[in-house]
């Protein structure tokens, strides 16, 4: 019988600045990925799965209120972030929860939270444009050979789109009273906001389709370029994980410095070099963890502890990929349970009222007659 051959757990590797480190592997394998895409596909299906239901919703009004009926799922409101914007700015003022698009203010709440918890989680394991993303800068690679990384003043002066698109909607929501919110969000234009969005997609027009087919070419060939540079979404999301306690974090001791963690990463972050990510680009994604050959070296963490060792360091400061998402779930289906039991997660609106607005809500045009209130 063969003797098994001993894998040896430490050996000496040449870093990339041609010194030598001891490289002490690491024990486990790394899940991080396979999990992170199963989170990805499993949302993917849950909002293909509240757009076909809200389809049938719709068809089942533009046909005068014959054939399938579907409830209108609330969920859908997701992608309502300027309602779910104005909403919440409404309850932080008046403490009433919004009756038009709730769920829309619930959550966004929910994906800020994640963000002041997890960095900026949402991008990386929940957003469907994230995983779209994803998947298109990866078809690129293999059909090109690789993503191209635009020059560093291309690639800062493009970054503040997304932050001057956000400074926009955050200055007309900030300017406007609780009255005026509350208007706007009851006008037949704020209750037929996500009917619109769906036409939107349905009957794109030649300028949409071209718009939409170039922004699938781009994320082809530079990755991210939705999410890095136009997401207004992302930045908010950005912005508000600065105050996230746990960050990529590497130990200089374990590291050998072998630059695996910088290569992968999507947001082109120098992590072979900094000792903790503050970024507002990082994702979370944990790419760069998964392509870590040491013990230790890098981490989802909290700050270390002082010890001697990276183990002891690191004990209990790290977060594995299944608690990301246990706090992701809980955090999602927590709050959307919570709007759900204190009855605040539908907006329910007189039948009637679909049956007129729903059919006609492509010729609703924007109530600019709506002011600030101020
Ligand atoms: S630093 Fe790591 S977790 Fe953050 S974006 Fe880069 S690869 Fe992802
Ligand atoms: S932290 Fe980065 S540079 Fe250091 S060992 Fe891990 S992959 Fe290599």
């Amino acid at each position: 019988m063969a003797t098994p051959v001993a894998v040896p757990h430490e050996v000496t590797e040449k870093t990339i600045r041609g010194e030598k480190k001891k490289l002490v592997r690491r024990t486990k394998p790394d899940r991080s990925q396979q999990i992170r895409h199963w989170v990805q596909g499993l949302f993917v299906a849950l909002n293909a799965w509240l757009g076909i239901q809200f389809y049938l919703w719709v068809r089942y009004y533009e046909r005068g209120g014959t054939g399938l009926y579907v409830p209108r799922p609330a969920g859908g409101e997701g992608y309502l972030p300027i309602a779910g914007l104005m909403n919440l700015k409404y309850f932080a003022v008046t403490g009433h929860v919004p009756q038009v698009h709730p769920a829309a203010m619930y959550l966004l709440g929910a994906f800020l939270l994640m963000s002041i918890l997890l960095k900026k989680a949402f991008c990386s394991w929940l957003c469907p444009v994230g995983t779209f993303s994803e998947f298109l800068a990866a078809a690129g690679r293999r059909i090109f050979g690789r993503n191209l990384h635009l020059p560093t003043w291309a690639d800062v002066s493009l970054r503040s789109l997304k932050y001057i698109l956000l400074g926009l909607f955050v200055a007309v929501i900030g300017a406007m009273s609780a009255e005026a919110l509350l208007g706007f969000m009851n006008t037949p234009y704020g209750l037929m906001a996500d009917v619109k969005m769906l036409n939107f997609f349905r009957d794109a027009s030649m300028t949409a389709v071209v718009v939409l087919g170039l922004l699938v070419l781009l994320s082809m060939l530079v990755q991210n370029f939705w999410c890095r540079y136009l997401c207004p979404y992302g930045a908010l999301m950005g912005l508000v994980s600065l105050l996230s306690p746990v960050k990529i974090r590497r130990d200089e001791e374990a590291c050998i410095d072998c630059g695996k963690c910088a290569k992968v990463c999507p947001a082109s972050l120098k992590v072979d070099q900094l000792v903790q990510i503050r970024s507002v680009e990082c994702a979370a994604c944990l790419q760069c963890v998964a392509a870590c050959p040491a013990e230790n070296a890098l981490q989802f963490a909290l700050t270390p502890r002082k010890a001697q060792t990276a183990a002891q360091r690191w004990y209990r400061r790290a977060l594995s990929p299944v608690v990301v998402t246990c706090v992701i779930a809980y955090l999602f289906f927590g709050i959307v349970l919570y709007a759900r039991v204190t009855n605040h997660w539908k907006t329910d609106l007189p039948r009637e009222v679909y049956m007129e607005l729903v059919p006609n809500a492509d010729h609703l045009s924007h109530p600019r007659s709506v002011s600030t209130g101020q």
